[in-house]
């Protein structure tokens, strides 16, 4: 492991100045980017831990009816939050689906967003990966890839993003706050914060650099009923084979209101419009949600390995959905 330096932020002017250089990396839990330097995927020579940072802590209602979640809330505070737990099981179903008790306890809101692809390649310094290593390959397209993208990927990676905290702020359209080294503040949707890998899989979101989540507003839940299913090799700590969040309302056997997103079939939390839309007034069956499905994962393929997510995310959200 390559030695760093480590400075602690007193305030997020401090923290995105400091992070703005070359090789610095900010440190919130350190349940992701801690395992990554340990394997020398993560080399950061400097770490800016903003833990000390006041304000980043809380959860607040807004006044429209919506929630502010600070960057550095737990995952387990913010799944057990009564406004939360309230308005917003998904998001609480969503992170209690994720990690362990002890991880969650120390995994931030931020962290969680950023955290890094669990691809076997990207972890195998000895493989080839273009994530990793710029140019060198993908060693997942032609290897092993039963945890990989069906949806989204590209000739460059077909890396998958392991957040369920993601797909359930899709769901909810989540914005995240940012504020960059100048001090320039931005809210981004949650949908545009994430970039497809298209030739440069290195590049995951549209953050500058230095520029740090400071918190994540969601705006007033929809009506309908919220779920989170994810499908996975063990009942508890393992990432998501295929995972669907939705919100959805039904009236007399028929779709008045539906949202839904998967994780672990893309690069990012897949939630496709049209395909919810294509189920507004339909009956609440396995064919019209089949339909819905082949919507959103119009141009899906597998890679050998993990073909057998197609089916699997037909079915889950069948289940999701279906009466
Ligand atoms: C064994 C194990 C199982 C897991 N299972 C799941 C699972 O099933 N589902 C799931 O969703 N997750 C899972 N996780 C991932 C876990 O949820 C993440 O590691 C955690 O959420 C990351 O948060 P952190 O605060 O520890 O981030 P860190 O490790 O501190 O940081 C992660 C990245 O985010 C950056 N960063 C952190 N905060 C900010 C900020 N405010 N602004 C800008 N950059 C920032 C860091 O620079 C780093 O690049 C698992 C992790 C482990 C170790
Ligand atoms: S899928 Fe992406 S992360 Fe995995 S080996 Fe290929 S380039 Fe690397």
């Amino acid at each position: 492991m390559k030695s760093f330096s480590y400075m602690r932020a007193r305030d997020v002017t401090e923290a995105t100045r400091a992070a703005q250089r070359p090789g610095s990396k900010v440190i919130a839990g350190g349940t992701n980017l801690l395992d990554l330097a340990k394997l020398s995927i993560e080399r950061p020579s400097a770490l800016i831990d903003v833990n000390r940072i006041p304000g980043l802590k809380e959860i607040r209602r807004l006044p429209d009816g919506g929630v502010r979640i600070g960057a550095l809330v737990t995952n387990a505070d913010l799944a057990a939050h009564p406004l939360i737990r309230e308005h917003y099981p998904l998001l609480s179903r969503a992170i209690l689906a994720g990690a362990s008790g002890q991880i969650r306890n120390m995994a931030t809101t931020g962290g969680n967003l950023l955290q890094r692809t669990r691809c076997v390649q990207f972890y195998d310094t000895s493989d080839r990966c273009n994530k990793r290593a710029p140019g060198s390959g993908c060693g997942a397209l032609d290897g092993a890839n039963r945890m990989n993208a069906i949806v989204g990927g590209s000739a460059s990676c077909i890396a998958v993003h392991p957040s369920d905290m993601a797909v359930a702020m899709r769901i909810l359209d989540a914005v995240v706050e940012t504020t960059d080294a100048h001090g320039a503040h931005r809210r981004i949707p949650i949908d545009d914060f994430y970039v497809l890998p298209d030739a440069a899989p290195q590049h995951e979101t549209v953050l500058t650099p230095g520029e740090m989540i400071t918190g994540v507003s969601l705006p007033a839940p929809p009506q309908g009923m919220q779920s989170y299913r994810k499908v996975r090799d063990r009942a508890s700590y393992a990432f998501a084979l295929v995972s669907v969040g939705a919100i959805a309302a039904v009236e007399e056997g028929h779709f008045t209101r539906v949202r839904f997103a998967f994780g672990g079939i893309a690069p990012k939390p897949w939630r496709i419009e049209a395909a919810e839309a294509a189920l507004r007034g339909k009956p609440r069956n396995a064919q019209a949600i089949s339909t819905a499905c082949d919507i959103a994962l119009a141009g899906a393929a597998g890679h050998g390995d993990n073909d057998f997510k197609i089916a699997l995310a037909h079915r889950t959200l069948i289940a999701v959905l279906g009466a």
